[in-house]
């Protein structure tokens, strides 16, 4: 099964993806992890992608399709992917379908997480997550069972993106709403795409998904 998360920064994307390809056996790929770990790796991608992403702009589409169109070919795709933060513009959109049908592949569901945009300044405001295994938190609703202490690693140290600031989050709401937005009447018009609400608690919104896929 291969498929989309589609919604704006902070629905809760990275933090169904990982309940999903869990239970479904598929990888997750996030164009936002492996841009961010080209720039902690210091490669010629991540010292492009660095102040873009830091001012809450978008990567270029040739960026983001190379790192795509090279991951999803690989052998622990083979049983299905699911694909968080991409395709986030037309350009990606159109792209991705060309590179899929050279391969032999389609997207099964097109999964749109639907948020309020005041909800969406709060949930980034409040997100941190554990650097080691990547499990995401936050302050108010979603807090670790020990506090200072990772559910899933026992790790201790914790991160907050550089982008999760109130000046970078306008931007990436805008990119959202001109560039993003418009790929859902495209994936709707071939029926591909179900749209959850992602107002609700996570697990709820964890069966809302498990239910349409
Ligand atoms: P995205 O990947 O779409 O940017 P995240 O999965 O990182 O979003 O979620 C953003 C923040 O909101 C995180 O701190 C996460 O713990 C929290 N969060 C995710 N889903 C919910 C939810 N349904 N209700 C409340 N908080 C949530
Ligand atoms: P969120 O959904 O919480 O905004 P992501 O981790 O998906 O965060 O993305 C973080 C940043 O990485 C984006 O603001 C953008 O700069 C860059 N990025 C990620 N995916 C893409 C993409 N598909 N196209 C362009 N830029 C991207
Ligand atoms: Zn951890």
């Amino acid at each position: 099964m291969n498929m989309i998360l589609l919604g704006p920064p902070g629905a809760g994307k990275g933090t169904q993806a990982q309940r999903i390809v869990r239970s479904e056996g598929i990888v997750q790929l996030s164009t936002g992890d492996m841009l961010r770990a080209a720039i902690a790796a210091g490669s010629d991608i991540g010292r492009k992608a660095e102040a873009v992403m830091a001012e809450g702009k978008l990567v270029s589409d040739d960026i983001v399709v190379g790192i795509v169109a090279e991951r999803f070919t690989m052998p622990d795709c083979a049983n299905g992917f699911l694909l968080d933060g991409f395709p986030r513009t037309q350009a990606q959109a159109e792209a991705l379908d060309e590179v899929l049908a050279d391969a032999g592949l389609k997207i099964d569901f097109v999964v749109q997480i639907e948020v309020d945009e005041a909800q969406l300044i709060g949930r980034i405001g409040g997100r941190f997550s554990c650097p080691n295994c990547g499990a995401a938190y936050h302050d108010k609703f979603n807090r670790p069972e020990v506090d200072g202490v990772c559910d899933s690693c026992g790790g201790t140290e914790f991160t907050r993106r550089p982008d999760d600031t109130a000046e970078a989050m306008t931007v990436r709401l805008d990119a959202y709403n001109t560039e993003t937005a418009p790929l859902l009447p495209y994936y709707k018009a071939r029926g591909a795409l179900v749209t959850v609400d992602g107002m609700a608690e996570i697990d709820d919104v964890t069966r809302q998904i498990m239910a349409v896929i």
